[in-house]
């Protein structure tokens, strides 16, 4: 894959709000292509118990989110991670990682996985808000997936009520600093509204545009209506890829910095997504329409959100 363009309208340093690590030796090119698509610095989600291996590979780049594990969470309760909690800004952690998605109710009786707003989880808030450590957390799915996937209402619930869930969450835990993934979840354009809804009623509420395809798929479909949304609520928007260094695929990270640059910063129309979007075979293909940001609400949402959020130094 070539993308002769990289002449894009934003020439400063890029925070990536969303990333994840998997396997260290993947990590030296995740690095290097994000760097050549203007990424500096990074949260980097972890899913090992040990954050030094890649503190000594690239000292300061990262700000480090624990994953908390859903699984542990949803069968042992809250309270062996307040102690867990409470340790983290010592070990190194920027931030705790959760993930609340439909589909644990798999894995796992549906009578043992809490909602996000069951009283059973404000402890581990309240000792999140004390530590002062913000949540990236993952609410709901795409449209996409309670089509087919979750289309059993009866098993995984509705979107709908996964995100009002989420809401008395905000409510419950109003000094606890959230950054919900994939631009909360509701990029579909008949949900922008109520995206922005709960951006006036919420300060505590930011999201990330992590996600490529999502991002491309659905705020694609209403170019205009998302730029409005985003430019109204630029103090809330981070952005992220979602990239996960695991791949040694070149294309796999060249893809979504490439895909979400032209999505934020030019016009183009209807340029196909440069990687496949499973939720689109067959339907179509997912093609990018550009929102074309200004530069001011550019530099908010690559930078200046998360350093209020997490304290970047640069120099
Ligand atoms: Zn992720």
């Amino acid at each position: 894959m070539k993308y002769p363009n990289l002449d894009y309208k934003y020439d400063g340093p890029i925070f990536d709000s969303h990333a994840h690590v998997i396997e260290l030796e993947a990590l030296k090119l995740f690095v290097e292509i994000g760097k050549k698509y203007g990424t500096e610095k990074s949260i980097l989600i972890v899913h090992s118990d040990d954050i030094t291996a890649y503190e000594r590979m690239y000292p300061g780049r990262f700000v480090y989110a624990k994953y908390m594990s859903g699984w542990r969470l949803f069968t042992e309760g809250p309270e062996p991670s307040l102690k867990e909690v409470a340790r983290l800004r010592e070990e190194g952690y920027g931030l705790v990682k959760m993930h609340f998605a439909p589909f644990w109710t798999d894995r796992l009786e549906k009578e043992k996985v809490p909602s996000v707003d069951s009283p059973v989880f404000d402890p581990l808030f309240d000792v999140l808000a004390e530590h002062n450590l913000p949540v990236l957390i993952h609410i709901a799915d795409p449209d996409t997936y309670f089509e087919n996937r979750y289309a059993n209402s009866k098993q995984y619930g509705t979107k709908d009520g996964h995100i009002e869930e989420f809401e008395n969450r905000l409510k419950r835990s109003g000094d606890v600093v959230f950054q919900q993934a994939h631009f909360g979840a509701q990029a579909e354009p008949h949900r922008l509204e109520n995206l922005a809804r709960m951006f006036h009623q919420y300060p505590n509420l930011h999201v990330d545009t992590s996600s490529a395809r999502w991002m491309a798929r659905e705020l694609g479909k209403a170019p205009e209506k998302a730029r409005k949304v985003i430019i109204n609520h630029s103090d809330r928007i981070l952005y992220g890829t979602d990239c996960v260094a695991r791949s040694m695929d070149i294309d796999y990270y060249e893809g979504r910095h490439h895909t979400e640059r032209m999505i934020w910063e030019t016009d183009v129309r209807n340029v196909p997504l440069p990687f496949v979007d499973q939720d689109t075979v067959g339907r179509g293909g997912t093609y990018i329409n550009g929102l074309d940001l200004p530069l001011n609400v550019l530099e908010k949402m690559y930078w200046k959100n998360a350093d209020t959020i997490y304290d970047l130094e640069w120099n």
